[in-house]
């Protein structure tokens, strides 16, 4: 078994890195020789495939893909898949799970992969009275939802609770919204429980007297959560300019501004999707979804606060813990059907959605990892700007060799702006072509 902690990955060129890591989980050949094709060759998301997704299709958007190195989850060696177009993301995973690999990897674990589906009854007189019926019929509404998705029910998920609320102040009056738990198994879900909402509405209208409104599945999935622990060993931290005692201590006090002021938890918790999104995207999954749920559950107590917490145990390592709803799956919507999310789910070495949401919270807590030693040593800044400046130069129009000299003459005078990415590339290229200017160039 090829192991995921690569030193000096990032210097290969992009051929090599593609090569390496087709060669992943021990494939034939054939198929490393596919999965190539599929990652930078003309078998990734093409036209056809892409007009069949969705409507209107004129073109692709690209995402650059990455892999995070150094990861160890429950004991097993993992490659993670990142696309995303922010730089510093995908080094940043790699350098937290390194530094979490000191400490015996991440352990995961999460609940079974129960959504909600609400539907809204308005129209009711007596709501309290409709709420008793609708109770009382809990093993006939679960049977209906269960005839709708013989598949699910077939391999062993489907309906699991009833649950009926009271909501006796809203702006139109009262209304009761019936919450049915559905297990989706392997599947995100949004498409089977939208189907059982619908399929249950006329049967609740008839038991309540009320008018059903709407039937869809809340992206509240606080019945689907994944959560991670890391343990880092306290020597671990240290660096050349801080002892890690410092750093262990100065993680702790920046995550407790965050567990109680919700300007840092917004930027606490948008690190933390900086790597879970990228897993999301790289698999086909749907992010908005993730994104609506870790908010919503972030401010589930009222106020909106940290999803992971920070601590130390009694030797003095510092703890992280990360617990969110993760409603991902690995069948249905996008991820059979887009070739490059195919691969990320097969790299990955997933074998249930349950699976592929502990890896992507685990991803998350490495990337909060990453941004708080950063914030509690040197700033975000140093470690970001020499790849920020890349983009930098890239975006003012620097072509390929021109790029790493923009980039040294910006660090080194320490302002990385586009202005400056300008005026630096305009006397780059008259120091390289000393006549290029007048022939306006
Ligand atoms: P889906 O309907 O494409 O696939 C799910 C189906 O796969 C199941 O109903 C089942 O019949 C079958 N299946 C086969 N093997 C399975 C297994 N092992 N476990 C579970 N099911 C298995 O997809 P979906 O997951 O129901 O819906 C996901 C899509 O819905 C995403 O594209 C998402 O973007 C979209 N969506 C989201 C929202 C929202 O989040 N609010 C709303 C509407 C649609």
């Amino acid at each position: 078994m090829i192991s995921s902690r690569v030193s000096g990955f990032y210097r290969w060129s992009l051929g090599e890195r593609a090569r390496w890591v087709a060669r992943w989980g021990g494939p034939s050949d054939g198929v490393a020789a596919e999965r190539v094709n599929i990652l930078c060759g003309p078998n990734g998301l093409d036209l056809t495939r892409a007009d069949q997704m969705v409507e209107n299709v004129i073109g692709l958007h690209g995402l650059p893909l990455g892999v995070a190195l150094n990861f160890v989850i429950n004991g097993r060696d993992v490659l993670v898949p990142m696309a995303v177009e922010e730089p510093s993301v995908i080094a940043g995973a790699s350098f937290a799970a390194r530094l979490v690999r000191e400490g015996g990897g991440f352990q995961t674990d999460s609940s079974d992969s129960e959504m909600i589906g609400q539907i809204q009854v308005i129209d009711v007189v007596d709501v309290w009275s409709a709420r008793f019926k609708l109770l009382s019929a809990r093993e006939e509404l679960l049977q209906c939802a269960n005839e709708c998705d013989p598949v699910i029910v077939g391999l062993g998920g489907g309906a699991r609770d009833l649950e009926v609320r009271v909501l006796e102040s809203t702006p139109i009056g009262a209304m009761l919204v019936v919450h049915l738990v559905f297990d989706c198994l392997d599947a995100m879900g949004a498409n089977t429980v939208n189907t059982v909402c619908e399929a249950l509405a006329p049967r609740i209208e008839e038991m309540t007297g009320g008018r059903v409104g709407l039937r869809i599945l809340s992206n509240l999935a606080d019945r689907r959560l994944a959560r991670a622990r890391c343990m880092i060993p306290v020597e671990a931290l240290d660096t050349d300019d801080f002892a890690g005692e410092q750093v262990a201590r100065g993680i702790v006090e920046a995550w407790a501004l965050a567990s109680v002021d919700p300007y840092r938890a917004a930027t606490h918790n948008k690190g933390i999707m900086n790597g879970v999104d990228a897993v999301v995207v790289a698999t086909g999954n749907d992010w908005r979804a993730i994104e609506a749920g870790a908010h919503a559950y972030a401010a589930q107590s009222g106020r909106y606060c940290s999803l992971s917490a920070w601590e130390r145990d009694n030797q003095g390592n510092l703890i992280g813990t990360l617990e969110m709803p993760m409603a991902v799956g690995i069948v249905g919507g996008a991820t059979r059907v887009h070739p490059v999310a195919g691969l990320a789910v097969e790299l990955l070495g997933v074998q249930s959605a349950r699976e592929l949401a502990e890896v992507i919270v685990a991803v998350g807590l490495a990337q909060n990892l990453a941004a708080l030693r950063a914030l509690a040593t040197e700033g975000i800044q140093r470690g970001h700007m020499r790849l920020h400046a890349r983009q930098v130069a890239l975006a003012v129009g620097a072509a390929e060799h021109e790029v790493a000299s923009v980039v040294e003459r910006m660090i080194a005078e320490g302002h990385v702006r586009p202005d400056r990415a300008e005026a630096i590339l305009a006397e780059h290229r008259r120091e390289v072509n000393p006549g290029s200017h007048q022939r306006g160039q």
